[in-house]
């Protein structure tokens, strides 16, 4: 199995990035923040609790991410590999993942961090305000608090992988081709020695 994580502050495009990665390596995308939208669109008792963090642009509590994700991971006993995108986002989420991952006898094989400027995000994140229809891309003070709680609790993801040398960091600024060639080349370094 190949185990990706996309890692980057919120904006920095894992999501658009994530979309042509699945197709062109055959992995399974597992994104938080379109798993909690799901329950939250569906009005489920998770996704009830999770809206009153998101609308603050707070992280939503680790259990019930780990709890989506570790159902997640049941649920497709076939996949090839998965792409995280949006998870782990705090260091507790990251011992949870390994954990989880090695239970199915597997392990993250790499993590693509994509570094794009603080004055880069909050241009991205309003211009998608104007289109995407989500609340916290609407307002610069959710955008800002989404940010520090990056700095705060996100960014130490990277230090923990780095540890264990699994980080490579892409300028995540220039055309989605270019950042895409990027990210794809550093999976086929390893994606078909390692596997
Ligand atoms: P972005 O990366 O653009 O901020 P996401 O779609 O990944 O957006 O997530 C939106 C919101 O969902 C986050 O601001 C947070 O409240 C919540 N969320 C998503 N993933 C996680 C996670 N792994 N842990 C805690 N909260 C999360």
């Amino acid at each position: 199995m190949f185990n990706l994580i996309l890692f980057g502050p919120p904006g920095s495009g894992k999501g658009t990035q994530s979309e042509r990665l699945i197709s062109q390596f055959g992995l399974k995308h597992l994104s938080t923040g379109d798993l909690l939208r799901s329950e939250l669109s569906r009005q489920t008792p998770l996704g009830v609790e999770a809206k009153s963090f998101m609308d603050k642009g707070m992280l939503v509590p680790d259990e019930v991410v780990i709890g989506m994700i570790s159902s997640a991971l049941d649920s497709n006993p076939e996949a090839n590999g998965f792409l995280f995108d949006g998870f782990p986002r705090t260091e507790a989420q990251a011992e949870a993942l390994d954990k989880l991952l090695k239970l199915k006898q597997t392990e993250i094989s790499l993590v693509l961090s994509l570094i794009v400027t603080e004055e880069e995000l909050v241009k991205r994140l309003l211009g998608r305000g104007k289109t995407s229809g989500r609340s916290d891309d609407v307002d610069e003070n959710i955008i800002r608090a989404r940010i520090t709680e990056y700095h705060k609790k996100t960014s130490a993801v990277a230090d923990y992988y780095k540890k264990f040398d699994k980080v490579v960091e892409i300028k995540g600024e220039g055309t989605v081709d270019e950042i895409f060639d990027s990210l794809s080349a550093e999976i086929e370094k390893r994606m078909y020695i390692g596997q």
